[in-house]
């Protein structure tokens, strides 16, 4: 089966760097403004976008290393990643390595009937923890390749809009973490990139 050249998923180029490191909150929720930025507004698993539905209720924080494993990371920016609401269910309580790392180009491949392809070990080891070859995500990959598609075609406008950022992009200037290794990530931010005039229209990665 050959590689799918579908601009619906593509996963981010490794290697990443995260851009943020805010630390010293009490509470998961308010990391949420910092990995909607980070992670591009799509779960780190299966890319699903924030556009795609309703955002709010569709996406959780998750810890890739269980917090029942390591408590300890449970407020840890670096443990924490964006996940969509199924995905997190999915994946439950196993720990994985860092997708972050682990879900990039060079780690999966998107093939023409929409099963993905885990390209090293760690990747494989997340795809089927996840499930993201389940017949469900399977169907759902493909609706969304062909809808992408027929837009690519078709309608550019409302390919646009089938890529583009959500509305509500966080402002991480305003948000006063107790601490944050790195400070200058906010100047690179999705909200100051679209404030300089920088930020595209739409994605693909
Ligand atoms: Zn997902």
């Amino acid at each position: 089966m050959a590689k799918s050249s579908s601009i619906a998923f593509v996963y981010p180029n490794s290697p990443r760097e995260r851009k943020h490191g805010p630390s010293g909150y009490k509470d998961v929720q308010s990391f949420r403004p910092w990995l909607r930025d980070e992670f591009d507004f799509r779960c780190v698993y299966c890319l699903k976008r924030e556009s795609w539905g309703t955002a709010k209720e569709g996406f959780d924080i998750e810890h890739f290393v269980s917090s029942m494993v390591a408590p300890d990371k449970r407020l840890s920016y670096s443990n924490l990643v964006y996940a969509c609401h199924e995905c997190n269910l999915r994946k439950g309580s196993t720990s994985v390595n860092d997708p972050f790392e682990c879900c990039t180009a060079n780690n999966i491949a998107l093939l023409e009937n929409g099963m993905l392809v885990g390209l090293s070990r760690n990747a494989r080891l997340i795809i089927a923890v996840v499930a993201l070859n389940s017949p469900n995500m399977i169907r759902w990959r493909l609706l969304w390749m062909q809808i992408v598609e027929l837009a690519q075609t078709h309608d550019f406008e409302l390919l646009n809009q089938l890529l583009a950022y959500p509305h509500n992009l966080p402002d991480l200037t305003a948000l006063t973490p107790p601490r944050n290794e790195k400070p200058e990530g906010v100047n690179d931010s999705h909200y100051a990139r679209k404030r300089n005039g920088d930020l595209p229209a739409s994605y693909i990665v």
